[in-house]
C-alpha cells in the first residue's frame, strides 16, 4: 500500500471473530501500538503499524494477545 498524505483507511479483520472493521490510521506520528475493540464480539485487538520510510508503505500486523496460536 502507498502512503498519502494525512490518514489512511485501513481494513481489519478482528483475530477472535473474523468480523471486518475499518480503522484509521494516521501516519504523521510514525509507528504506533494500540487496542482497538472489535464492535461484534466486543474483545480487544492489538494492532501494530509500522511505517516502511525507504520502501514508503505501511505494514499493519494484528495480534490477538489472549490465544496461544502458536
Ligand atoms: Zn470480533
Amino acid at each position: 500500500m502507498k502512503i498519502a498524505e494525512g490518514e489512511t483507511r485501513q481494513t481489519i479483520e478482528c483475530p477472535h471473530c473474523g468480523h471486518h472493521l475499518h480503522i484509521m490510521l494516521d501516519h504523521s506520528n510514525g509507528d504506533q501500538d494500540f487496542f482497538d475493540e472489535c464492535p461484534n464480539c466486543c474483545h480487544d485487538i492489538h494492532v501494530k503499524f509500522h511505517i516502511d520510510d525507504l520502501h514508503r508503505k505501511l505494514d499493519v500486523t494484528i495480534i490477538s494477545d489472549d490465544e496461544q496460536v502458536y
